[in-house]
This record gives structure tokens, C-alpha cells and sequence, in this order.
């Protein structure tokens, strides 16, 4: 029991994610749920997997959901289902992680980094279309820490220029965007297909790996269906290039549990968000993920950031030293992402140039992520705050 606490007032020991506070919540309807599917002995596309795809359809307001093995799998059968050709290029974020980059390279067409904007962490909407050539044939951009990309202005680019939109919905499952207009969608039905991970610590996680594709797209969903199934639409008949990609039915059972509480967690997420805003206001020296210029995801009258993480910029000071502070009082921390991926050995380009990159080469070395997870409590905010603020001021 002792160890579970980290100082003499009490509070809990800090975690970057909680994932077994979550769980103890929920144990009983998870355990009996999973039990169900030991029983049934269905553990592959069994009855879970299909109902969990139903109420996640329904909760997205998608026509869609292929469930997959995980996040990475999901972008890549999203590619293929495209039908996109060795050579095609595609345009993506610098500043997320490789996950994005690798499998547009696996299947050999050409990742084309951009640019991201300070802000948002997101896509630069301007870098989009400096980057546009007559081989561009997608745009995927990442919704990172659980913010939605400028969809509209990137549906606008993709619409003037016959372009494809896969949305990598890793991180903001959940999250709603807002149109200028006042319409709103959820995160990953915009675009033309989209892909999530379920990865454990995603925002909706089960407890291993999975994932899923969602489009609203009839024709392209059969093909989707096709391909995740080592591309049979008749059994033992082999149409297209597929691979094996299932969610098996234990996870869907959890997910299905989780799906419900997604709303309720997201809102603990953004609480904790507000709660570290409000004890940063007035620091200089650290920026908090919300803009002024851009929606801040936290006010009233919208939700568009989920907050996956709670990445703050760290300006005129060491970040790194900062980690290495946080980490010697217990306080959990990490730097997403330190290197950006045109800087990766495996995805170097010569024709990128340094000056393309000015934000991402930036960000790199001031971005620190602070504990976030659905458990958090007031006293562990304050400690973890007036610890950060204690030494950016000292
Ligand atoms: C987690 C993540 C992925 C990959 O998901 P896996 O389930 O781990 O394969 C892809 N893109 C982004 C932005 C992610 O955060």
C-alpha cells in the first residue's frame, strides 16, 4: 500500500497514464463481459466484435467501422484500400509519430513532410499547399494530442485538387469538430477514410492491440472488408492483396464497455486540462495547449480537443532539465515527439530543405507532456504544476 503513495501528505503516487485506477472501475462489467467470450469459445469475429462495431458506428454518426489489429494496420489498409500506386505522394505531418510516415513508405509511395503550426501542433494548412505537386494523390493529417486538425481547410485543398483525405484518428477519438458554419462531426468521419488505435493507453483503449478504419464511403468500406481479410469477399476466393488484420472478441468486449464511459473520460481529460491552464495562467514561459487565435478545445461551446496528451511549450529554459526535475520528484513526464521524422534516418529526403520545417525543428525542443489520463486529482495537479512553475522561474 505504501507504495502507491509518494510523499507524507498522502497523494497518490502520479502516473503518466492510470490505466489500472480505470480498469478497477469497471472490473466487474469487464471481467463478466470477458468471461462471456472465454465461454462462447467465439474468439474471432465473434458476436462482441460485431456489436461493439454497431455502437461505435452509432456513437460516431459514421456508416462504417472495419475493425482492425491496431492503429498502424488501420492506416495502412485505409492506403491500400484507396487504391494509391507506388509513387503516388503523400502529404503528412512532420511532427507525429512514425507510425504515420512508415506506412506510406511500406507501400512504397512517397511521404511528403510538412510543416505543422505552432498552436495547434497540427498540419500547416499554407505548407499543405506549397507542398502539393501533380503526383499528390492524399493528405493525411494527424489529430495530435486529441486536437482536430483544420478539417476544413484541409477537405477544401483536397476538394480543388482531387485529392484523397485519410484522417489519423490515433489520438482524438471521440472529439468533435466544429465547422465555421456551426456544424459539427466527430474526429474521423471528415475525411474520406480515417484510422484509430486502440492501443491501451489511447483515449479509447482495450488491453492489447487494436484498431479500426471508418468511412462513409459504401464501396470503399466492401473493399476495406475485402483486404483486412487476406482480400476474400467469397470465401477462398482471393480478389485483391489483403492481410490478416481482426480485433478478437476479448478486446471488443472491453471496448464496448469502454465505448460507453468514452464521452465521460474525455471530459475528465479536458477537466484536467482546464485545471492545468488555470494554474499556468500568467507564465510567461510556458505556453498551454490552447490559442487564441484557434479554438481552444476546453471552452464551452466546443470540444474539439480530447487532450491525449497535455503538451505544454517550455520556452527560455532547459526542457530537458525540466524532465530530468520532474522525474526525481515522482512527477512522470514525456517528450512527444523529440526528433522529427524528416530528421529519422529511415524517412531523410534531400529534397526537404530545413527551412520547411522551421515550427517542427522548434517544437521539438520545447514540448513536454505533463501526466493526463481520466484519474488525475486536484492535489496531484497542484503538486505537478507548482513544480513545473518552481523551476521555470528559478
Ligand atoms: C498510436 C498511434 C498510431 C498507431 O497505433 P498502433 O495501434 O500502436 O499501431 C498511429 N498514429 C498515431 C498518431 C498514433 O498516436
Amino acid at each position: 500500500m505504501l507504495m502507491n503513495f509518494v510523499n507524507s501528505s498522502g497523494m497518490k503516487k502520479i502516473q503518466m497514464v492510470d490505466l489500472k485506477g480505470q480498469y478497477s472501475k469497471i472490473k466487474d462489467a469487464v471481467d463478466t463481459s470477458v468471461l462471456e467470450v472465454l465461454e462462447s469459445t467465439a474468439y474471432i469475429n465473434g458476436p462482441k466484435v460485431h456489436e461493439f462495431q454497431k455502437n461505435l458506428e452509432n456513437y460516431l454518426g459514421v456508416k462504417h467501422v472495419i475493425p482492425c489489429a491496431n492503429g498502424t494496420d488501420a492506416l495502412q489498409i485505409a492506403m491500400m484500400g484507396l487504391g494509391l500506386q507506388p509513387g503516388d505522394e503523400v502529404i503528412t505531418a512532420d511532427f507525429t509519430f512514425a507510425a504515420t510516415v512508415e506506412v506510406i513508405a511500406l507501400l512504397q509511395l512517397t511521404p511528403v513532410l510538412v510543416d505543422v503550426d505552432p498552436v495547434t501542433f497540427n498540419i500547416d494548412i499554407e505548407a499543405i499547399k506549397k507542398a502539393i505537386t501533380p503526383k499528390t494523390k492524399a493528405i493525411v493529417p494527424v489529430h495530435l494530442f486529441g486536437m482536430c486538425a483544420n478539417m476544413e481547410a484541409v477537405m477544401e485543398i483536397a476538394k480543388a485538387h482531387d485529392l484523397f483525405v485519410i484522417e489519423d484518428n490515433a489520438q482524438a477519438i471521440g472529439s468533435t469538430y466544429t465547422y465555421s458554419d456551426g456544424r459539427k462531426a466527430k474526429a474521423g468521419t471528415i475525411g474520406h477514410v480515417s484510422s484509430t488505435s486502440f492501443f491501451p493507453s489511447k483515449n479509447l483503449g482495450c488491453y492489447g492491440d487494436g484498431g479500426a478504419i471508418f468511412t462513409n464511403d459504401d464501396d470503399l468500406a466492401h473493399t476495406i472488408r475485402g483486404i483486412v481479410n487476406h482480400g476474400m469477399y467469397v470465401r477462398y476466393h482471393h480478389d485483391v492483396v489483403g492481410v490478416n488484420s481482426r480485433l478478437d472478441s476479448i478486446q471488443a468486449a472491453i471496448l464496448d464497455i469502454k465505448l460507453k464511459n468514452l464521452d465521460a473520460y474525455n471530459a475528465a481529460r479536458q477537466q484536467a486540462a482546464r485545471a492545468y491552464n488555470k494554474a499556468f495562467e500568467g507564465q510567461d514561459n510556458i505556453i498551454v495547449p490552447s490559442g487564441k487565435t484557434t479554438c481552444t478545445g476546453i471552452c464551452d461551446t466546443c470540444d474539439c480537443h480530447v487532450f491525449h496528451q497535455y503538451t505544454l511549450r517550455i520556452l527560455n529554459s532547459d526542457r530537458d532539465a525540466l524532465v530530468k526535475h520532474l522525474n526525481e520528484k515522482g512527477i512522470p513526464c514525456g517528450v512527444y515527439y523529440p526528433i522529427p521524422l524528416h530528421r529519422q534516418k529511415a524517412y531523410m529526403d534531400s529534397r526537404y530543405d530545413e527551412d520547411d520545417f522551421k515550427v517542427t525543428n522548434q517544437l521539438v525542443k520545447e514540448v513536454i507532456s505533463l501526466p493526463m489520463h481520466t484519474e488525475l486529482d486536484d492535489d496531484q495537479i497542484e503538486f505537478i504544476t507548482s513544480t513545473v512553475i518552481n523551476f521555470v522561474n528559478s
